[in-house]
């Protein structure tokens, strides 16, 4: 028997932030990782806010930044020229191709995947996070925090500046084990790795690997992780020179 009771689809942003407030409510976006996991649990009987008729899923370009409602698809943002080449290439790295179709910025955000490549990318376009309660955050933060259950409502970047990924992974196909992500922005660059550290992280371009302990895994040592992060860094900044 799924966990999963009921579904709700509100309409406006209240609404849905006033279902939230029970406690066996969570948020549905694109599902990809919520359903599979509260059908696997069944300690608990959840109900699904669902957040696609809410309008969240517009791209706009003001001022030379990006905004990208939290209900944008990875397969929509991976092909709109206005986010730029290099994220649009980390978008179509992440997922299968069917399941990019469902999965949204704001679900991978709130997600923070240790690995995610698209995540590091939106680091180093300097990545704002903007939730119902009109505040923001720097992706950085939220990585580390958590969003806390707050409805993110969109994530806002400077799309600007050359950018480059080095990977290394078991085949071309799956999840890097380490990847680096670098942009040039007018003050220099920009980087940040994946498979370093219990999230994905923006380090010094000068100094990227300094007091870093990554986690061992049956994929790679701790040591083996830190001496490709350090290759790879080097290699990504050198592509944006
Ligand atoms: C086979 C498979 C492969 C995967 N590969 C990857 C991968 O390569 N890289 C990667 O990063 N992840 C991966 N994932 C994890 C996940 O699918 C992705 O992170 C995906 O982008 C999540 O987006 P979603 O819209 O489907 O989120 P959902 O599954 O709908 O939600 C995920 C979580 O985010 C919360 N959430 C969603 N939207 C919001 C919002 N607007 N505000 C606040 N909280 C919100 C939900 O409550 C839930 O806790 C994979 C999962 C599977 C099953």
């Amino acid at each position: 028997m799924s966990s999963i009771v009921a579904y709700h689809r509100p309409t406006s942003l209240d609404e849905a932030a006033e279902l939230l407030t029970e406690s066996n409510r969570s948020i549905l976006a694109g599902g990809t990782a919520i359903v599979p996991e509260k059908r696997a649990d069944h300690t608990g009987e959840v109900e699904m806010v669902d957040l696609q008729a809410l309008g969240l899923d517009a791209i706009t370009a003001v001022d030379g930044r990006v905004t990208l409602g939290a209900m944008v698809r990875l397969a929509e943002f991976s092909t709109d020229p206005r986010v730029g080449e290099l994220l649009g290439d980390l978008a179509r790295r992440e997922l299968p191709s069917a399941m990019r179709n469902q999965a949204t910025i704001g679900g991978t955000v709130a997600t923070g995947s240790a690995d995610s490549v698209l995540i590091a990318g939106l680091l180093v376009h300097d990545a704002q996070v903007e939730f119902h309660d009109g505040g923001s955050l720097p992706l950085d933060q939220v990585l580390a925090e958590g969003s806390g259950g707050t409805i993110i409502v969109a994530v806002n970047i400077d799309p600007t500046g050359a950018g480059a990924i080095m990977v290394t992974g078991r085949t071309p196909a799956d999840e890097p084990i380490v990847a680096a992500v670098a942009r040039s922005t007018t003050d220099g660059f920009r980087l940040a790795l994946t498979g370093v550290a219990s999230t994905v992280i923006e380090v010094d371009p000068s100094e990227p690997v300094s007091g870093l302990e990554p986690p061992s895994d049956f994929r790679g040592s701790s040591e083996y992780r830190l001496s490709v992060a350090a290759i790879l860094s080097e290699r990504a900044v050198k592509a944006v020179a």
